[in-house]
Protein backbone atom coordinates (compact mmCIF):
# COMPACT_ATOMS: atom_id res chain seq x y z
CA UNK A 1 0.00 0.00 0.00
CA UNK A 2 1.19 3.57 -1.20
CA UNK A 3 0.00 6.54 1.05
CA UNK A 4 1.68 10.08 0.28
CA UNK A 5 3.08 11.31 3.41
CA UNK A 6 4.31 14.63 3.77
CA UNK A 7 7.69 14.45 6.23
CA UNK A 8 7.92 18.08 6.48
CA UNK A 9 4.72 18.60 7.74
CA UNK A 10 3.60 19.42 11.64
CA UNK A 11 1.09 16.70 11.50
CA UNK A 12 3.02 13.43 12.89
CA UNK A 13 3.54 10.56 10.28
CA UNK A 14 1.21 8.35 12.06
CA UNK A 15 -1.76 10.72 12.14
CA UNK A 16 -1.79 11.05 8.39
CA UNK A 17 -1.75 7.00 8.07
CA UNK A 18 -4.60 7.54 9.93
CA UNK A 19 -5.88 10.27 8.14
CA UNK A 20 -5.78 8.75 5.07
CA UNK A 21 -7.26 5.05 6.33
CA UNK A 22 -9.78 6.96 8.30
CA UNK A 23 -10.92 8.60 5.00
CA UNK A 24 -10.86 5.48 2.49
CA UNK A 25 -12.93 3.22 5.31
CA UNK A 26 -15.40 6.19 5.37
CA UNK A 27 -15.44 6.68 2.23
CA UNK A 28 -16.10 3.17 0.82
CA UNK A 29 -13.06 2.61 -0.65
CA UNK A 30 -11.86 0.00 1.85
CA UNK A 31 -14.64 -2.49 2.43
CA UNK A 32 -15.76 -3.75 5.51
CA UNK A 33 -13.61 -6.83 5.94
CA UNK A 34 -11.09 -5.67 4.44
CA UNK A 35 -7.62 -7.05 5.45
CA UNK A 36 -4.71 -3.94 6.05
CA UNK A 37 -0.99 -4.83 5.20
CA UNK A 38 0.51 -6.50 8.13
CA UNK A 39 1.93 -3.34 10.25
CA UNK A 40 5.73 -4.51 9.29
CA UNK A 41 5.12 -4.48 5.52
CA UNK A 42 3.37 -0.63 5.78
CA UNK A 43 6.10 0.14 7.44
CA UNK A 44 8.56 -0.83 5.09
CA UNK A 45 6.61 0.52 2.21
CA UNK A 46 5.83 3.71 3.62
CA UNK A 47 10.14 3.66 4.74
CA UNK A 48 8.00 4.75 8.26
CA UNK A 49 9.09 2.93 11.76
CA UNK A 50 6.93 -0.10 12.81
CA UNK A 51 5.94 1.74 15.38
CA UNK A 52 4.52 4.87 13.69
CA UNK A 53 1.87 2.26 11.95
CA UNK A 54 1.26 0.32 15.24
CA UNK A 55 0.09 3.83 16.87
CA UNK A 56 -1.87 4.46 13.28
CA UNK A 57 -3.97 1.03 13.57
CA UNK A 58 -4.36 1.67 17.56
CA UNK A 59 -6.49 5.11 16.79
CA UNK A 60 -8.05 3.67 13.85
CA UNK A 61 -9.33 1.30 16.41
CA UNK A 62 -10.08 3.21 19.15
CA UNK A 63 -12.24 4.83 16.91
CA UNK A 64 -13.92 1.76 15.79
CA UNK A 65 -12.98 2.23 12.21
CA UNK A 66 -10.99 -1.78 12.57
CA UNK A 67 -10.61 -4.94 14.36
CA UNK A 68 -7.75 -7.20 15.18
CA UNK A 69 -7.92 -11.16 14.92
CA UNK A 70 -5.00 -12.70 17.13
CA UNK A 71 -2.90 -14.21 14.59
CA UNK A 72 -4.79 -13.54 10.91
CA UNK A 73 -4.65 -9.64 11.06
CA UNK A 74 -6.48 -6.18 10.86
CA UNK A 75 -9.59 -5.66 8.85
CA UNK A 76 -11.75 -3.06 8.28
CA UNK A 77 -14.99 -2.83 10.50
CA UNK A 78 -18.31 -2.46 8.96
CA UNK A 79 -19.50 1.35 8.82
CA UNK A 80 -22.51 3.29 8.11
CA UNK A 81 -23.56 4.85 4.69
CA UNK A 82 -20.63 6.15 2.99
CA UNK A 83 -19.47 10.22 3.89
CA UNK A 84 -17.14 11.80 1.64
CA UNK A 85 -13.61 11.42 2.40
CA UNK A 86 -11.53 13.92 3.64
CA UNK A 87 -10.37 16.57 1.47
CA UNK A 88 -13.06 15.06 -1.32
CA UNK A 89 -15.46 17.70 -1.47
CA UNK A 90 -18.99 17.44 -0.18
CA UNK A 91 -21.57 20.25 -2.13
CA UNK A 92 -21.37 21.26 -5.87
CA UNK A 93 -20.47 24.71 -4.86
CA UNK A 94 -17.04 23.16 -3.61
CA UNK A 95 -16.11 21.38 -7.23
CA UNK A 96 -13.57 23.16 -8.51
CA UNK A 97 -14.44 24.93 -11.70
CA UNK A 98 -13.86 22.60 -14.10
CA UNK A 99 -15.93 19.96 -12.91
CA UNK A 100 -18.50 22.46 -12.51
CA UNK A 101 -18.61 23.42 -15.99
CA UNK A 102 -19.61 19.77 -16.72
CA UNK A 103 -22.46 19.70 -15.11
CA UNK A 104 -23.77 22.35 -17.83
CA UNK A 105 -23.59 19.78 -20.29
CA UNK A 106 -26.01 17.65 -21.63
CA UNK A 107 -28.64 15.78 -18.95
CA UNK A 108 -28.43 11.64 -18.66
CA UNK A 109 -28.07 9.41 -21.35
CA UNK A 110 -31.15 7.26 -22.28
CA UNK A 111 -29.04 3.83 -20.84
CA UNK A 112 -28.47 5.45 -17.31
CA UNK A 113 -31.85 6.81 -16.89
CA UNK A 114 -33.25 3.05 -18.22
CA UNK A 115 -30.62 1.75 -15.50
CA UNK A 116 -32.54 4.14 -12.97
CA UNK A 117 -35.20 3.51 -13.78
CA UNK A 118 -34.99 -0.42 -13.19
CA UNK A 119 -33.15 0.30 -10.17
CA UNK A 120 -35.81 2.38 -8.79
CA UNK A 121 -37.86 -0.47 -9.18
CA UNK A 122 -35.89 -3.75 -7.88
CA UNK A 123 -37.75 -5.28 -5.21
CA UNK A 124 -38.37 -8.57 -3.92
CA UNK A 125 -40.79 -10.70 -6.51
CA UNK A 126 -40.28 -8.05 -8.78
CA UNK A 127 -40.93 -9.35 -12.50
CA UNK A 128 -39.14 -7.42 -15.27
CA UNK A 129 -39.44 -7.19 -19.28
CA UNK A 130 -36.99 -4.15 -18.92
CA UNK A 131 -33.47 -5.60 -19.84
CA UNK A 132 -32.30 -5.53 -23.49
CA UNK A 133 -30.82 -8.77 -23.16
CA UNK A 134 -31.04 -12.88 -23.37
CA UNK A 135 -32.08 -15.10 -20.47
CA UNK A 136 -29.09 -15.65 -18.75
CA UNK A 137 -30.02 -18.95 -17.10
CA UNK A 138 -29.57 -20.05 -21.10
CA UNK A 139 -25.50 -18.73 -21.55
CA UNK A 140 -23.50 -21.57 -21.98
CA UNK A 141 -21.36 -20.90 -19.02
CA UNK A 142 -19.78 -24.31 -19.21
CA UNK A 143 -19.09 -24.83 -22.40
CA UNK A 144 -17.49 -21.46 -22.66
CA UNK A 145 -15.42 -22.16 -19.40
CA UNK A 146 -14.21 -24.82 -21.55
CA UNK A 147 -13.18 -22.98 -24.26
CA UNK A 148 -10.61 -20.64 -21.78
CA UNK A 149 -9.67 -23.30 -20.54
CA UNK A 150 -8.57 -24.91 -23.49
CA UNK A 151 -7.57 -21.74 -24.43
CA UNK A 152 -5.71 -20.84 -21.84
CA UNK A 153 -3.70 -24.17 -21.75
CA UNK A 154 -2.14 -23.54 -24.89
CA UNK A 155 1.47 -23.04 -25.16
CA UNK A 156 1.52 -19.60 -26.50
CA UNK A 157 2.58 -16.72 -24.58
CA UNK A 158 0.19 -14.79 -27.39
CA UNK A 159 -2.70 -15.79 -25.77
CA UNK A 160 -1.89 -13.04 -22.99
CA UNK A 161 -0.79 -10.09 -25.24
CA UNK A 162 -2.29 -7.45 -27.25
CA UNK A 163 -3.28 -8.70 -30.65
CA UNK A 164 -4.19 -7.93 -34.08
CA UNK A 165 -6.20 -4.32 -33.92
CA UNK A 166 -8.39 -5.62 -36.64
CA UNK A 167 -9.23 -9.21 -34.64
CA UNK A 168 -7.91 -12.02 -34.12
CA UNK A 169 -7.40 -13.64 -37.49
CA UNK A 170 -8.70 -17.48 -37.42
CA UNK A 171 -12.00 -15.81 -35.51
CA UNK A 172 -12.43 -13.24 -38.74
CA UNK A 173 -12.18 -15.97 -40.78
CA UNK A 174 -14.95 -17.92 -38.40
CA UNK A 175 -17.07 -15.11 -39.11
CA UNK A 176 -16.50 -14.97 -42.92
CA UNK A 177 -17.82 -18.38 -42.74
CA UNK A 178 -21.02 -17.60 -40.64
CA UNK A 179 -21.70 -14.43 -43.25
CA UNK A 180 -20.99 -16.15 -46.32
CA UNK A 181 -23.61 -19.14 -44.95
CA UNK A 182 -26.31 -16.17 -44.42
CA UNK A 183 -25.33 -14.83 -48.15
CA UNK A 184 -23.41 -12.19 -46.90
CA UNK A 185 -20.21 -11.86 -49.47
CA UNK A 186 -17.10 -11.29 -46.78
CA UNK A 187 -13.77 -12.27 -46.52
CA UNK A 188 -11.75 -12.14 -43.34
CA UNK A 189 -9.72 -9.25 -44.56
CA UNK A 190 -12.80 -7.02 -44.45
CA UNK A 191 -14.32 -7.97 -41.12
CA UNK A 192 -12.90 -5.66 -38.33
CA UNK A 193 -13.90 -7.10 -34.83
CA UNK A 194 -14.88 -4.31 -32.26
CA UNK A 195 -15.69 -4.59 -28.00
CA UNK A 196 -19.39 -5.11 -29.13
CA UNK A 197 -21.27 -3.62 -31.64
CA UNK A 198 -21.90 -0.64 -29.59
CA UNK A 199 -18.00 0.56 -30.77
CA UNK A 200 -18.82 -0.05 -34.02
CA UNK A 201 -21.64 2.06 -34.44
CA UNK A 202 -19.38 4.88 -32.42
CA UNK A 203 -16.78 4.32 -34.75
CA UNK A 204 -18.84 4.45 -37.44
CA UNK A 205 -20.81 7.60 -36.57
CA UNK A 206 -17.71 9.13 -35.52
CA UNK A 207 -15.84 8.61 -38.99
CA UNK A 208 -18.75 9.15 -41.74
CA UNK A 209 -21.11 12.12 -39.60
CA UNK A 210 -19.35 14.94 -38.33
CA UNK A 211 -21.05 17.30 -35.46
CA UNK A 212 -24.12 19.36 -36.71
CA UNK A 213 -24.77 16.97 -39.56
CA UNK A 214 -27.65 14.89 -40.03
CA UNK A 215 -28.32 11.35 -39.47
CA UNK A 216 -31.65 9.44 -40.73
CA UNK A 217 -33.02 6.72 -37.94
CA UNK A 218 -36.18 4.79 -37.80
CA UNK A 219 -38.08 6.32 -34.88
CA UNK A 220 -38.32 4.74 -32.14
CA UNK A 221 -34.53 3.45 -32.28
CA UNK A 222 -31.62 1.71 -30.08
CA UNK A 223 -31.69 4.03 -27.29
CA UNK A 224 -27.68 3.41 -27.82
CA UNK A 225 -27.67 5.12 -30.98
CA UNK A 226 -29.59 7.92 -29.84
CA UNK A 227 -26.97 8.60 -27.23
CA UNK A 228 -24.16 8.16 -29.45
CA UNK A 229 -25.81 10.91 -32.09
CA UNK A 230 -26.63 13.07 -28.28
CA UNK A 231 -22.68 12.72 -27.76
CA UNK A 232 -21.33 13.45 -30.79
CA UNK A 233 -23.40 16.55 -31.85
CA UNK A 234 -25.02 14.33 -34.37
CA UNK A 235 -28.45 15.43 -35.64
CA UNK A 236 -31.20 12.64 -36.02
CA UNK A 237 -33.79 12.78 -38.74
CA UNK A 238 -36.24 10.63 -37.91
CA UNK A 239 -38.63 8.04 -39.99
CA UNK A 240 -41.42 6.56 -38.69
CA UNK A 241 -41.80 2.53 -38.83
CA UNK A 242 -45.03 -0.20 -38.81
CA UNK A 243 -44.57 -3.85 -38.63
CA UNK A 244 -43.12 -3.78 -41.90
CA UNK A 245 -40.40 -1.65 -40.89
CA UNK A 246 -38.78 1.53 -41.91
CA UNK A 247 -41.31 4.31 -43.84
CA UNK A 248 -39.55 4.31 -46.73
CA UNK A 249 -41.64 7.43 -48.50
CA UNK A 250 -40.79 9.16 -45.13
CA UNK A 251 -36.78 8.07 -45.37
CA UNK A 252 -37.01 9.26 -49.28
CA UNK A 253 -38.64 12.59 -47.74
CA UNK A 254 -34.80 12.97 -45.59
CA UNK A 255 -32.69 11.95 -48.15
CA UNK A 256 -34.20 14.67 -51.03
CA UNK A 257 -33.75 17.24 -48.29
CA UNK A 258 -29.75 16.34 -48.90
CA UNK A 259 -28.92 16.61 -45.60
CA UNK A 260 -28.41 13.04 -44.62
CA UNK A 261 -24.78 12.20 -43.88
CA UNK A 262 -26.30 8.29 -42.70
CA UNK A 263 -28.47 6.01 -42.87
CA UNK A 264 -28.92 3.81 -39.95
CA UNK A 265 -31.31 0.92 -39.67
CA UNK A 266 -31.97 -2.05 -37.48
CA UNK A 267 -33.96 -4.00 -39.91
CA UNK A 268 -34.25 -7.66 -38.17
CA UNK A 269 -36.53 -7.38 -35.09
CA UNK A 270 -35.98 -4.34 -34.65
CA UNK A 271 -35.03 -2.78 -31.14
CA UNK A 272 -37.41 -1.67 -29.58
CA UNK A 273 -40.29 -2.21 -31.96
CA UNK A 274 -39.39 -5.84 -33.24
CA UNK A 275 -40.26 -4.79 -36.67
CA UNK A 276 -38.60 -6.73 -39.26
CA UNK A 277 -37.83 -4.83 -42.66
CA UNK A 278 -40.01 -6.18 -45.52
CA UNK A 279 -37.89 -7.61 -48.75
CA UNK A 280 -39.46 -5.10 -50.61
CA UNK A 281 -38.26 -1.83 -48.42
CA UNK A 282 -35.08 -3.96 -47.94
CA UNK A 283 -34.23 -3.42 -51.91
CA UNK A 284 -36.17 0.15 -51.90
CA UNK A 285 -34.00 1.18 -49.14
CA UNK A 286 -30.32 -0.07 -50.75
CA UNK A 287 -31.68 1.28 -54.26
CA UNK A 288 -32.65 5.08 -52.53
CA UNK A 289 -29.33 5.07 -50.68
CA UNK A 290 -26.99 4.41 -53.85
CA UNK A 291 -29.43 6.87 -55.92
CA UNK A 292 -28.32 9.56 -53.23
CA UNK A 293 -24.96 8.73 -52.32
CA UNK A 294 -25.87 8.16 -49.16
CA UNK A 295 -24.08 5.04 -46.81
CA UNK A 296 -26.52 2.49 -45.10
CA UNK A 297 -25.33 1.27 -41.19
CA UNK A 298 -27.33 -1.85 -41.21
CA UNK A 299 -27.01 -3.57 -37.35
CA UNK A 300 -28.09 -6.89 -37.45
CA UNK A 301 -28.31 -7.47 -33.59
CA UNK A 302 -30.13 -10.11 -33.38
CA UNK A 303 -30.55 -11.43 -37.03
CA UNK A 304 -30.00 -15.34 -36.07
CA UNK A 305 -33.02 -15.29 -33.46
CA UNK A 306 -36.40 -15.92 -35.86
CA UNK A 307 -39.14 -17.93 -34.63
CA UNK A 308 -41.55 -17.62 -37.92
CA UNK A 309 -41.01 -17.36 -41.37
CA UNK A 310 -37.98 -17.31 -44.21
CA UNK A 311 -35.26 -15.24 -43.33
CA UNK A 312 -35.01 -11.92 -45.07
CA UNK A 313 -31.57 -10.75 -47.44
CA UNK A 314 -29.35 -8.82 -45.52
CA UNK A 315 -29.61 -5.53 -46.89
CA UNK A 316 -25.54 -6.28 -47.36
CA UNK A 317 -26.47 -8.97 -49.21
CA UNK A 318 -28.32 -6.91 -51.62
CA UNK A 319 -26.03 -4.25 -52.28
CA UNK A 320 -24.67 -3.96 -55.76
CA UNK A 321 -22.49 -0.60 -54.95
CA UNK A 322 -21.33 -0.71 -52.07
CA UNK A 323 -23.37 1.54 -49.76
CA UNK A 324 -23.76 -0.74 -46.93
CA UNK A 325 -21.75 -1.38 -44.48
CA UNK A 326 -23.02 -4.20 -41.71
CA UNK A 327 -22.83 -4.69 -38.14
CA UNK A 328 -23.41 -7.63 -36.30
CA UNK A 329 -22.46 -8.94 -32.47
CA UNK A 330 -22.45 -11.84 -30.32
CA UNK A 331 -23.45 -10.10 -27.55
CA UNK A 332 -28.09 -11.07 -28.27
CA UNK A 333 -27.18 -14.60 -29.77
CA UNK A 334 -24.65 -15.80 -27.26
CA UNK A 335 -22.93 -13.59 -24.26
CA UNK A 336 -22.90 -10.03 -23.75
CA UNK A 337 -20.07 -10.17 -21.06
CA UNK A 338 -18.11 -11.16 -24.60
CA UNK A 339 -17.86 -7.45 -25.72
CA UNK A 340 -17.05 -9.26 -29.56
CA UNK A 341 -18.93 -7.33 -31.99
CA UNK A 342 -17.61 -6.73 -35.60
CA UNK A 343 -18.02 -4.78 -38.75
CA UNK A 344 -17.87 -6.11 -42.30
CA UNK A 345 -17.06 -3.09 -44.84
CA UNK A 346 -14.60 -2.55 -47.21
CA UNK A 347 -12.75 0.30 -49.12
CA UNK A 348 -10.97 3.25 -47.01
CA UNK A 349 -13.43 3.30 -44.56
CA UNK A 350 -11.87 0.09 -43.12
CA UNK A 351 -8.77 1.48 -42.97
CA UNK A 352 -10.35 5.03 -41.11
CA UNK A 353 -11.91 2.04 -38.81
CA UNK A 354 -9.02 0.52 -38.25
CA UNK A 355 -6.95 3.64 -36.66
CA UNK A 356 -9.63 4.91 -34.74
CA UNK A 357 -10.06 1.24 -33.24
CA UNK A 358 -6.63 1.44 -32.34
CA UNK A 359 -6.65 4.72 -30.79
CA UNK A 360 -9.80 4.09 -28.81
CA UNK A 361 -8.66 0.62 -27.07
CA UNK A 362 -5.92 -0.69 -28.87
CA UNK A 363 -7.72 -3.90 -29.76
CA UNK A 364 -10.51 -6.11 -28.11
CA UNK A 365 -9.35 -8.78 -25.60
CA UNK A 366 -7.50 -11.30 -27.23
CA UNK A 367 -8.34 -14.20 -24.88
CA UNK A 368 -12.09 -13.24 -25.03
CA UNK A 369 -11.80 -13.49 -29.09
CA UNK A 370 -9.57 -16.39 -28.94
CA UNK A 371 -12.02 -18.27 -27.01
CA UNK A 372 -15.13 -17.59 -28.75
CA UNK A 373 -13.39 -19.09 -31.97
CA UNK A 374 -12.57 -22.38 -29.90
CA UNK A 375 -16.40 -22.54 -28.80
CA UNK A 376 -17.77 -21.43 -32.60
CA UNK A 377 -15.68 -24.57 -33.93
CA UNK A 378 -15.88 -27.18 -31.57
CA UNK A 379 -19.73 -26.97 -32.78
CA UNK A 380 -20.99 -25.01 -29.70
CA UNK A 381 -22.28 -21.91 -31.55
CA UNK A 382 -25.30 -23.66 -33.62
CA UNK A 383 -26.37 -25.88 -31.18
CA UNK A 384 -26.41 -22.82 -28.23
CA UNK A 385 -28.78 -21.05 -31.11
CA UNK A 386 -30.95 -23.65 -31.72
CA UNK A 387 -31.36 -23.70 -28.39
CA UNK A 388 -32.19 -20.19 -27.74
CA UNK A 389 -34.00 -20.02 -30.83
CA UNK A 390 -36.70 -22.77 -29.71
CA UNK A 391 -36.66 -21.32 -25.56
CA UNK A 392 -37.07 -17.57 -26.95
CA UNK A 393 -40.16 -19.12 -29.28
CA UNK A 394 -42.16 -20.50 -26.68
CA UNK A 395 -41.45 -17.35 -24.53
CA UNK A 396 -42.48 -15.37 -27.58
CA UNK A 397 -46.04 -17.33 -27.66
CA UNK A 398 -46.38 -17.23 -24.13
CA UNK A 399 -46.38 -13.41 -23.69
CA UNK A 400 -48.73 -13.03 -26.83
CA UNK A 401 -51.12 -15.52 -25.07
CA UNK A 402 -51.12 -13.72 -21.84
CA UNK A 403 -51.33 -10.46 -23.66
CA UNK A 404 -54.52 -11.13 -25.72
CA UNK A 405 -55.60 -13.27 -22.88
CA UNK A 406 -55.48 -10.34 -20.25
CA UNK A 407 -55.05 -6.31 -21.71
CA UNK A 408 -57.98 -4.63 -21.42
CA UNK A 409 -59.51 -3.03 -24.95
CA UNK A 410 -56.96 -0.66 -26.61
CA UNK A 411 -54.08 -1.97 -25.88
CA UNK A 412 -52.24 -2.77 -28.83
CA UNK A 413 -48.89 -4.57 -29.19
CA UNK A 414 -46.70 -6.00 -32.22
CA UNK A 415 -46.57 -9.99 -32.76
CA UNK A 416 -42.59 -9.88 -34.01
CA UNK A 417 -41.40 -13.04 -36.09
CA UNK A 418 -37.98 -13.05 -34.00
CA UNK A 419 -35.78 -10.70 -31.86
CA UNK A 420 -36.22 -10.21 -27.75
CA UNK A 421 -39.22 -7.68 -27.70
CA UNK A 422 -42.77 -7.05 -28.34
CA UNK A 423 -43.89 -3.31 -28.56
CA UNK A 424 -46.83 -2.64 -26.84
CA UNK A 425 -49.05 0.90 -27.33
CA UNK A 426 -51.15 2.03 -24.10
CA UNK A 427 -54.39 3.44 -25.04
CA UNK A 428 -54.84 7.23 -24.72
CA UNK A 429 -54.41 9.51 -22.58
CA UNK A 430 -52.14 7.19 -20.79
CA UNK A 431 -48.01 6.95 -21.29
CA UNK A 432 -45.09 4.29 -20.01
CA UNK A 433 -44.08 7.22 -18.68
CA UNK A 434 -46.64 7.63 -15.90
CA UNK A 435 -46.97 4.46 -15.41
CA UNK A 436 -43.81 3.00 -14.56
CA UNK A 437 -44.28 4.10 -10.95
CA UNK A 438 -47.54 1.98 -10.55
CA UNK A 439 -46.19 -1.07 -12.35
CA UNK A 440 -43.34 -1.18 -10.68
CA UNK A 441 -45.13 -0.55 -7.56
CA UNK A 442 -47.38 -3.86 -8.77
CA UNK A 443 -43.64 -5.53 -9.67
CA UNK A 444 -43.86 -5.85 -13.02
CA UNK A 445 -41.08 -3.02 -15.05
CA UNK A 446 -40.89 -2.60 -18.67
CA UNK A 447 -39.03 0.33 -20.49
CA UNK A 448 -40.76 3.19 -21.86
CA UNK A 449 -40.97 4.16 -25.19
CA UNK A 450 -39.75 7.62 -24.51
CA UNK A 451 -36.11 6.47 -23.96
CA UNK A 452 -36.35 5.11 -27.73
CA UNK A 453 -37.08 8.45 -29.72
CA UNK A 454 -34.38 11.40 -30.07
CA UNK A 455 -36.69 14.04 -27.66
CA UNK A 456 -37.92 11.88 -25.37
CA UNK A 457 -40.87 12.97 -25.03
CA UNK A 458 -43.57 11.06 -23.05
CA UNK A 459 -44.70 7.96 -24.87
CA UNK A 460 -47.53 5.32 -24.66
CA UNK A 461 -45.64 2.75 -26.27
CA UNK A 462 -43.69 0.08 -24.08
CA UNK A 463 -40.90 -2.23 -24.81
CA UNK A 464 -41.92 -5.75 -23.17
CA UNK A 465 -38.61 -8.37 -23.24
CA UNK A 466 -40.30 -11.71 -24.18
CA UNK A 467 -37.17 -13.44 -23.57
CA UNK A 468 -35.84 -13.42 -19.79
CA UNK A 469 -38.63 -15.59 -18.33
CA UNK A 470 -40.08 -18.69 -18.75
CA UNK A 471 -43.63 -18.95 -19.42
CA UNK A 472 -45.48 -19.07 -15.83
CA UNK A 473 -43.44 -15.76 -15.09
CA UNK A 474 -44.11 -14.33 -17.91
CA UNK A 475 -48.05 -14.86 -17.45
CA UNK A 476 -47.94 -13.45 -13.92
CA UNK A 477 -46.15 -10.24 -15.13
CA UNK A 478 -48.34 -9.47 -17.90
CA UNK A 479 -51.43 -9.88 -15.61
CA UNK A 480 -49.57 -7.59 -13.29
CA UNK A 481 -49.11 -5.36 -15.91
CA UNK A 482 -52.83 -5.78 -17.50
CA UNK A 483 -54.61 -4.68 -14.17
CA UNK A 484 -52.24 -1.68 -12.91
CA UNK A 485 -54.02 -0.78 -17.02
CA UNK A 486 -56.97 -1.50 -16.15
CA UNK A 487 -56.93 0.14 -12.73
CA UNK A 488 -55.87 3.67 -14.17
CA UNK A 489 -58.23 3.21 -17.09
CA UNK A 490 -61.27 2.66 -14.72
CA UNK A 491 -60.52 4.06 -11.00
N1 LIG B 1 -27.50 -2.60 -31.50
C1 LIG B 1 -28.67 -2.78 -30.91
C2 LIG B 1 -29.92 -2.64 -31.72
C3 LIG B 1 -28.73 -3.09 -29.55
O1 LIG B 1 -29.92 -3.26 -28.96
C4 LIG B 1 -27.52 -3.18 -28.81
C5 LIG B 1 -27.50 -3.47 -27.33
N2 LIG B 1 -28.64 -3.44 -26.65
C6 LIG B 1 -26.33 -2.99 -29.49
C7 LIG B 1 -26.35 -2.71 -30.83
C8 LIG B 1 -25.01 -3.06 -28.78
O2 LIG B 1 -24.74 -4.33 -28.29
P1 LIG B 1 -23.29 -4.90 -27.98
O3 LIG B 1 -22.37 -3.74 -27.82
O4 LIG B 1 -23.45 -5.69 -26.74
O5 LIG B 1 -22.90 -5.74 -29.16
Amino acid sequence: MRIALDRDSQTPLYRQICRFLEGQINNGGLAADTRLPASRDLAVSLGVGRLTVNNAYAELESKGLIYRIPGSGTFVLQQSPAQPAEGVAAGIESLPAWQQALLDQPGKSAAQRQDELIESARSAGLISFAEGGGDWHLFPQDDFRKALMTVLKQDDARVLSYGDTAGFLPLRQTISRILVSQGIPANQEQVLITSGSQQALALILKQLVPPGECVLVENPTHMGFIDLCHANGVRMLEAPLDEQGMLIEAAEKHLNSGRVRLIYTVPNFQNPSGACLSSGRRRQLVNLAAAYGVPILEDDFVGDLRYKGQAQPALKALDKSGYVIYVGTFSKMLIPALRIGYVLCEGPLYGRLLAAKHSADIGTSTLMQRALDAYINVGRYEACLRRARSVYGRRRQAMLTALARTMPRGVTWSSPAGGLFIWLKLPEPLTADDLFVRASAAHVIYTPGSLFTPTGAPSPWLRLNFALHPPPLIESGVQRLADVIRRVLSP
